[in-house]
């Protein structure tokens, strides 16, 4: 039978959200083409992320476990995925369109003869449909070839929720290739907030925050929360915040519960990374700025008067 496979992304040990609305977006093609879905999970000594991954109604887990995995390189992740589609008979490989997919998912189409497809946000079974020019146009594709590789827009989708019954887990032994790259150190940014992209509740300041040290205004609702940091580009490139916090475009697209919008104006290719936001709660002093044609709640007002008299009233009601 052939099949589906979706690639996992993983974190720490753990499998991240992306990986759920990934596998939505899977189980729904893989019904559409007739095939089994099987989700492929890649790295050294990831039982764990497996074993979580047990319970959301896909037909295989496949694991590609080797010590030459442990630190990603596109070079070996897209050998290990292809080898994967390859042994499993894939007609579509999909991965999460986050910075790892971005990187690795077009090094497997090559490998697998494949046409690609980026930012999917629909499948009908025939044809894809991808956002173009930030959003605001959605163009309809046709991948041609028997294999077909895409990332997926995982703000389209919603995470897949538990199912009754366990995934079959294979393992699948791949011999990686001599590598040209190799794997020197991680920097990670520590932080005890949630990423923007895993949290229920982003709140994001733009260039009305106005430097570094305001922007603990942000984080203190944030914090009330146990929300995420964002900011704008604007933010970012004026240094007050790291650029792992973009939303947006060539940011994060996010699709929380709640998003607080404070001092940003919303152009276009903000909206195009958070949109999809259940919520959307804007702070600006401009009436005319263009977040507000997207907010489902609007305040007209400074944020350095709303956003501290919000906390205050946020902690005491949840204190
Ligand atoms: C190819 C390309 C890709 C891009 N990708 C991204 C991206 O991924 N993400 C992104 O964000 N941008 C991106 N941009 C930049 C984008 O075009 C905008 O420049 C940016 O989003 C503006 O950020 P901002 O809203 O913070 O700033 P501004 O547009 O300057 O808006 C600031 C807002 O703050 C309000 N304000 C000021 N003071 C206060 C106050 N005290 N209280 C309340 N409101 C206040 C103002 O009224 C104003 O509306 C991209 C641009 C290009 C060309």
């Amino acid at each position: 039978m052939s099949s589906v496979c979706i690639i996992a992304e993983h974190q720490n040990g753990r499998p991240r959200k992306s990986t759920l609305n990934a596998i939505t977006f899977g189980r729904d093609a893989a019904d559409k083409l007739g095939a089994e879905l099987c989700l492929v999970v890649i790295g050294h000594n990831v039982s764990g992320v497996s074993d979580e991954l047990k319970s959301y109604g896909v037909s295989k887990i496949i694991v590609t476990d080797d010590a030459g995995l442990e630190n990603y390189t596109a070079e070996q992740w897209a050998h290990a995925a292809a080898e994967a589609a390859k042994k499993y008979d894939a007609v579509l490989v999909g991965m999460a369109s986050g910075t790892t997919g971005k990187d690795m998912m077009p090094r497997v189409a090559v490998k697998l003869n494949a046409g690609m497809g980026s930012d999917i946000v629909g499948f009908d079974g025939m044809s894809f449909t991808r956002g173009m020019w930030a959003g605001n146009a959605l163009a309809t594709i046709e991948i041609t070839t028997p294999v077909k590789v895409v990332t997926i827009q995982t703000t389209a989708f919603a995470a897949v929720a538990p199912v009754e019954g366990e995934s079959v887990v294979e393992k699948l032994d791949v011999t990686l290739p001599k590598a040209k790259t190799r794997f020197v150190e991680m920097r990670q940014t520590v932080s005890k907030r949630p990423d923007p992209t895993e949290a229920g509740v982003v709140i994001t300041g733009g260039r009305g925050v106005n430097g570094a040290e305001n922007f603990k205004i942000i984080e203190r609702l944030a914090d009330i929360f146990g929300g995420a940091v964002g900011a704008t580009r604007a933010a970012v490139d004026a240094g007050w915040v790291p650029n792992d916090l973009q939303i947006g475009q060539t940011g994060k697209m996010v699709a929380p519960d709640l998003y607080v919008a404070a001092g940003l104006s919303g152009s276009i290719q903000h909206q195009a990374g958070m949109k999809n936001s259940k919520v959307i709660v804007a702070i600006n002093k401009d009436e005319e700025a263009p977040i507000f044609e997207i907010a489902d709640f609007g305040i007209v007002a400074d944020l350095f008067k709303v956003i501290p008299e919000m906390s205050d009233l946020l902690e005491k009601e949840m204190s």
